[in-house]
């Protein structure tokens, strides 16, 4: 396992953790201030900045693209619900291009209104994934399927658990090619008691593409917007990161916390202060 207290390495930055308070391009100048040397932006913030404008100013900066977020969100009530979402998807794949992104984050999606079939969703997930795939492919921006943790899989993920991602990286990909992985987040995926036995084959397979760090609070008053920083939760964070790092994960990790009643309000910098050293302590 590595090491993580000697310096910030492997350390990556969600725009969602600060983006309340600063832009883009506050986030890419931060984490040079704070000597951080990944990032993962969000669509609409890169797309306010535009495309090339903030490819140059990362690429300046030196940041490595943990990922780019996010893609995916398939099912739809109808046929043209659905080209629409993957046209929308193959512009996400040329944008994580541009910024040179290790992967494109992909969310299944939930149910569209009115829907009560969450097989139907998967299925869509599905059929949207293999309709991007070559595109994926061809651009040399790998795909990460996230779980999300099951609380979302009406409204926002139908791919609940990392075994559902493992099988549908089996199903679109069977020969076992680069261009389709999942990303790990230790709060969507805590919980699950078969963890272990799926890193380990996600890791068999080469396909672990991002590693996402926060912390689960007790209690949680909000099933979106209550993210804690790492060290204020109940997660074993060291212990899941040592299962991904088993299977010879040396990638980046990426700190991504939805706090709109705490770490939203408080000065990023102090933020980006502690995120870096909770990094170093409880990571
Ligand atoms: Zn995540």
């Amino acid at each position: 396992m590595r090491d993580l207290s000697r310096d910030l390495g492997h350390l990556s930055l969600n725009g969602a953790t600060v983006r309340e308070r600063w832009d883009l391009g506050q986030i890419i100048e931060g984490c040079v201030r704070h000597g951080i040397p990944g990032i993962a932006p969000w669509r609409d913030q890169l797309q306010a900045l535009g495309v090339a404008e903030g490819a140059r100013r990362i690429r300046d900066a030196g940041l490595s693209v943990s990922g780019y977020c996010r893609g995916g969100m398939f099912p739809a009530v109808d046929e043209a619900g659905l080209r629409a979402a993957i046209a929308d998807n193959l512009r996400a794949i040329d944008e994580a291009a541009a910024i040179g992104a290790q992967c494109l984050v992909i969310l299944g999606g939930g149910m569209s209104p009115g829907s009560k079939d969450l097989p139907l969703a998967r299925r869509q997930a599905r059929d949207g994934l293999a309709a991007i795939l070559p595109h994926a492919r061809a651009a040399g921006v790998p795909l990460a399927i996230e779980p999300l943790h099951p609380m979302y899989a009406a409204d926002r993920c139908c791919i609940s658990t990392l075994k559902q991602a493992n099988d549908f990286c089996e199903e679109l990909n069977p020969r076992g090619e680069r261009g389709l992985g999942v990303a790990i987040d230790v709060y969507h995926l805590f919980w699950d008691p078969e963890l272990e036995a799926e890193v380990e084959r996600a890791g068999a397979a080469g396909r672990i593409l991002a590693f996402h760090v926060c912390d689960w609070l007790v209690p949680t008053r909000d099933m979106l917007l209550d993210r804690g920083m790492m060290g204020d939760g109940v997660i074993d964070i060291p212990h899941i990161r040592g299962l991904v790092e088993a299977t010879g994960y040396d990638g980046l990790i990426e700190v991504e916390i939805f706090s709109r009643d705490d770490w939203w309000k408080r000065d990023p910098e102090e933020v980006l202060r502690i995120v870096a050293e909770r990094y170093r302590t409880v990571v």
